[in-house]
């Protein structure tokens, strides 16, 4: 026994699509079609009825919706969607006097976890992610993920700057937790960037543009933290945008980018080696710092360009040095993790080695200890490779990755040099100190030798001796400066004040 419980004006010969309650009192959707209708006084007086139950139909259709609007890693809604939403918000926002504000965020390790841990532990860090967003917000909130380690989340309600404020300092403050994740504990520090719309005059794709400029700017701000979009924000993310073509354009002209020079000293002050430090001097920009431009570089092949003419730049420069009479010491170049595993790179080396006559004993190559990670096996056939060459290998900035004892066993290293933010603090914090002595005791182990860099003062310079580090570098002995300059200083010896 079946009733109707919506079924106002149903069509003969076709199908309707009803609701129908069973005695049992539950009701389900159905599709009724009315055939064979004998009509009487435009009355049907018989009539048969075909009914369908369509529960697992619609339950698919929703599946699919479902799967339209839905990221399927990690549950959270979908591009699609939030775009839709927004759409409509907005639409509603003019006459409900509503803000509507998002926050656009972007997890600022997400990639360096992803590399070195790989795939399946970053697909539950982004699960992690979800639920965290999920926690931090309220139900009416719509939580998106925009795509790659890219979340979205949209309020909208009566707001005023606090409140967003507030609630973007909530967001950051739950991610910071950390998080167990292949035995390690890791935080999971992001940039937000935040734009609100207080009326309809924003249109969904310039607010979501909007947002991801502000983001962008909390990146450069140093990460962990969030950034209110400014229209002033607008014409300097133009400007990163352009870095790409100008980059390569520079580097196909041929005379922006160029090398500085700073030197390695010993406990002496004798100076035993140096470091080369990229530099791009743009027509209309001017000086770009190496820290604006690598990062970007490294988001595309452009980051190999830059390694082969840099290595170019370093083994000419050594070459002009012999000829004039000048016995340089070993210069390193610091090479991005992307470079290292590449396959072009050893073939060039030889090439330029060759091209300039030199031998790999005056080479020196910079690594950073993450780029270890992300293919340990490659890097071990690239590094013995490099020492088949001569060549040397220094682990930079170390401390600050996630090395142990057990993989820096299996590299043929030479150098460790320990990270400046360490030194900067070694002066007064214990804490740094007693890294600094690890590291030295860990280097002697190994039998590496080690390097301590941005020393800046005599005092951190007697500290850094006294904890039995072999060589220094830092503004205190010299900032990096241009071959002329160093060409002086290796012909007479370093004077500090
Ligand atoms: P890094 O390899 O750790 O280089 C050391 C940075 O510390 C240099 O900054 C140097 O100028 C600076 N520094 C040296 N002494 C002191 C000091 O006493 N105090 C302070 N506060 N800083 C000091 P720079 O030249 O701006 O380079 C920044 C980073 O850019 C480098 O860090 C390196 O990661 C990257 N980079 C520089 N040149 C190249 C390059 O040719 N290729 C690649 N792939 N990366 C490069
Ligand atoms: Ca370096
Ligand atoms: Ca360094």
């Amino acid at each position: 026994k079946l009733k109707f419980t919506d079924s106002e004006g149903l069509l003969l010969n076709r199908r309707n699509s009803v609701n129908l309650q069973r005695s049992s009192s539950d009701t389900f959707p159905a599709e009724v079609t009315i055939t064979d209708a004998i009509v009487e006084k435009g009355k049907a007086k018989e009539f048969t009825l075909h009914v369908r139950d369509v529960t697992r139909q619609q339950k698919l259709q929703n599946k699919l919706k479902l799967l339209a609007y839905s990221d399927p890693l990690t549950g959270l809604y979908n591009r699609t969607w939030l775009l839709e939403t927004l759409k409509r918000a907005l639409k509603n926002a003019s006459s409900s006097h509503e803000e509507i504000a998002l926050f656009f965020l972007d997890l600022d390790r997400f990639k360096k976890i992803n590399d070195t841990l790989g795939h399946k532990a970053g697909d539950e860090l982004l699960r992690e992610v979800a639920d965290r967003l999920v926690s931090v917000t309220r139900q009416q909130d719509t939580i998106a993920r925009w795509g790659g380690d890219e979340f979205i989340v949209m309020m909208h309600g009566h707001m005023n700057e606090s409140h967003i404020i507030a609630k973007a300092s909530d967001i950051l403050e739950v991610m910071r937790q950390p998080v167990k994740l292949a035995g390690r504990d890791l935080s999971l520090p992001t940039s937000i960037g935040i734009s609100v719309a207080k009326s309809d005059a924003y249109d969904a794709d310039s607010l979501i543009q909007h947002a991801d400029i502000a983001m962008y700017q909390a990146k450069q701000k140093g990460r962990d933290n969030f950034q209110l979009f400014h229209p002033d924000m607008a014409s300097k993310a133009k400007r990163s945008f352009d870095y790409e073509q100008e980059m390569r354009k520079g580097l196909s002209i041929g005379d922006q980018f160029y090398m500085l020079y700073q030197p390695k000293v010993d406990r002496n002050k004798n100076i035993v080696g140096m470091e080369s430090l990229v530099r791009w001097q743009h027509p209309t920009e001017g000086l770009i710092p190496p820290g604006e431009f690598i990062p970007l570089a490294e988001e595309s092949d452009l980051i190999v360009a830059i390694g082969e003419e840099t290595l170019r730049m370093v083994m000419a420069q050594l070459r002009a040095w012999l000829d004039s009479g000048i016995e340089p010491p070993t210069v390193a170049v610091n090479l991005s993790g992307k470079h290292l595993i590449s396959p072009d790179l050893l073939p060039y080396i030889q090439r330029c080695l060759n091209e300039f006559s030199l031998s790999g004993e005056l080479l020196e190559i910079e690594i950073t200890e993450g780029v270890l990670l992300q293919d340990i096996d490659r890097c071990i056939e690239v590094l013995n490779a490099l020492k088949a060459l001569n060549i040397k290998i220094s682990i930079d900035d170390f401390g600050t990755g996630y090395s142990s004892l057990n993989y820096l066993k299996r590299l043929p290293l030479d150098i460790l040099k320990i990270d400046k933010s360490f030194v900067e603090e070694s002066t007064s914090s214990t804490e740094d100190s007693e890294i600094c002595f690890i590291i030295i005791k860990l280097a002697e182990s190994l039998n590496l030798q080690t390097v301590a860099e941005g020393v800046e003062t005599e005092e951190q310079f007697q500290m850094l001796i006294n904890k039995q580090f072999n060589l220094f570098q830092g503004y205190y002995f010299s900032r990096p400066v241009s071959a002329q300059q160093i060409q002086s200083l290796l012909a007479s010896p370093l004077t500090v004040n």
